[in-house]
């Protein structure tokens, strides 16, 4: 794809494309290069309107919630197989519209279609159950049926596999949908739109709707509040998730919310200390540090403190900023010029809050002066309650905190309104299972950060990170209504 013809998007409501009503359209540039790389229909209220009717009408029609499980299983298959076929246009989308290094943005497409594929399984396999020992003279059934019409509102950090993760369980459980990304990344969800309806999915089941910054919120409020939608799987801040949450009271509609983080890494003084060194610095630099698990809070045994600071930053030395492009390239730009403002925001507080030992605003080269980019920013002795520690910052800074013993570590590790994720690093298998235990939060990893290798394990938050999950077979029940029946048998 050329970057002087920019890809350009209609909605796609009712099993084909569509314009918005008003005609209304907007663009995406590229975080890199600033050249004009997408143009999308820009949806408001009425075209929303439209698209939950449609999913409306689709799902009463009965014809998709009522298929036989082989008929998802199969749809969703071929879809897994079209997305394979698509995956290097759907990785370049990702790399202009959002600066994603391309050896990322390949493997999110990978782990799309092995998501599609995973559900795809589970359509076949999730069965009810029956009760038919308890007494002599009955039966009971437990029946699994699909929650209704479901609106999937997602963030713009993981363009692909935020709508995938959601769309797969909620198609596999026979919902239809009406999907809203981020304006800042939506090509992908666009075209997947369209191979949904190649793969064989009738119309009306699959809908989406793209917007402005602007029309965002309202769209997104429209799904939240609409009498006509039963689900709302949303993935955002914070902030966005509880006016989300107010709004689906309005029909006491069915809520999952993937929200914000701030999570702590813990390295004991018996770890492996190189190899946590090295975890530590994708642990927050991962995506630029734009991901919602980020391990931006580096919780360091006081015995080792000064030690590992300095193969931490060597380890960020190594960091490659450049063009997203370039499979050498390990980190890309933010994705605009207001979210740079606001991480060099932190970068400000931080130089008040703690003692800046690599990276910062200045450590740029000179070619990347004017650009989006930020290299690993690590602050050290910053205190467990300073804003840099206890708010989300969303790009590479890190806030190195020291710790005495294992109670401190965890205490610190707790102290945050958020519990989406954590890490823990010790050669001693029973104290790192006690941490674990003690920490607040929906995932742990131990002797690794952000994965250990395994896929479809359940994903979501405690506290103020959210609640309900995505993946695994816990990602297909978010998506489930369970009916019960008794049936007298004399
Ligand atoms: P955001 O809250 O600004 O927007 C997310 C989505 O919600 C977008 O589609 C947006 O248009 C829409 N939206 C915005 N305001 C809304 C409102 N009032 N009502 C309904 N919809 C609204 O978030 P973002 O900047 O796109 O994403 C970054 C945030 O997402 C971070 O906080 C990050 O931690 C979080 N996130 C969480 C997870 C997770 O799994 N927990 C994953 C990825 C991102």
């Amino acid at each position: 794809m050329n970057e002087n013809t920019p890809r350009t998007f209609d909605l796609w409501i009712d099993g084909k494309p569509q314009q918005s009503q008003s005609g209304d359209t907007f663009e995406r540039r590229s975080p890199f290069t600033g050249a004009v790389v997408g143009r999308y229909a820009n949806a408001a209220a009425e075209d929303s309107q439209l698209a939950v009717a449609a999913a409306r009408r689709a799902f009463d029609s009965g014809e998709w919630p009522h298929s036989s499980s082989r008929t998802r299983h199969d749809v969703l298959l071929r879809v897994a197989a079209l997305v394979a076929e698509q995956a290097d246009e759907l990785a370049d989308m990702m790399v202009q519209e959002s600066g994603k290094p391309i050896t990322l943005a390949r493997g999110e497409v990978q782990v799309s279609v092995r998501t599609f594929e995973y559900y795809a399984g589970l359509a076949l396999s999730d069965e009810g159950s029956a009760v038919t020992d308890r007494n002599q003279d009955a039966l009971g059934l437990v029946i699994k049926e699909p929650v209704g019409v479901a609106g999937l509102i997602t963030a713009w950090n993981f363009p692909l596999l935020g709508l995938v993760n959601k769309a797969a369980p909620a198609l596999a459980a026979g919902c239809t949908v009406v999907a809203k990304p981020s304006h800042l990344c939506s090509g992908p969800s666009a075209r997947l739109a369209a191979l949904l309806t190649e793969a064989g999915l009738p119309a009306g089941v699959f809908n989406l709707v793209t917007t402005d910054i602007e029309r965002g919120a309202t769209v997104g409020q429209h799904l939240a509040s609409s009498l006509e939608v039963d689900k709302i799987a949303f993935t955002g801040s914070t902030e966005s998730g509880k006016a989300v949450l107010r709004s689906s009271a309005t029909n006491v509609k069915r809520v999952s919310l993937e929200l914000g983080g701030k999570s702590a890494n813990i390295v004991f003084a018996d770890a492996d200390l190189e190899d946590a060194a090295r975890t530590a610095i994708s642990a927050f630099c991962f995506n630029s540090g734009q991901q919602c698990s980020a391990g931006s809070r580096l919780l360091v045994q006081h015995e080792v403190y000064e030690q590992f600071i300095e193969l931490v930053r060597k380890n960020a030395e190594l960091q490659v900023l450049g063009d997203p492009s370039d499979p050498a390239t390990t980190m890309g730009p933010l994705i605009s010029a207001e979210q740079r403002d606001r991480v060099l925001g932190y970068v400000d507080i931080g130089d008040e809050e703690g003692t800046l030992v690599s990276g910062g605003k200045d450590a740029l080269p000179e070619n990347l002066r004017e650009s989006l980019f930020l290299p690993p920013t690590i602050f050290v002795d910053v205190a467990s309650h300073a804003r840099l520690a206890q708010e989300e910052v969303f790009g590479p800074v890190l806030s190195v905190i020291s710790f005495t013993d294992e109670q401190d570590a965890i205490a610190i590790a707790n102290s945050s309104r958020y519990g989406l994720a954590g890490g823990v690093w010790t050669r001693d298998i029973t104290r790192a299972f006690r941490v674990v235990k003690a920490v607040r939060t929906g995932k742990m990893f131990v002797n690794s950060y952000n994965t250990a290798g395994i896929d479809d394990m359940p994903h979501g938050g405690y506290k103020e990170s959210g609640f309900g999950r995505e993946f695994g077979t816990s990602g297909l029940e978010e998506f489930l209504e369970l009916k019960t029946v008794q049936i007298r048998l004399t």
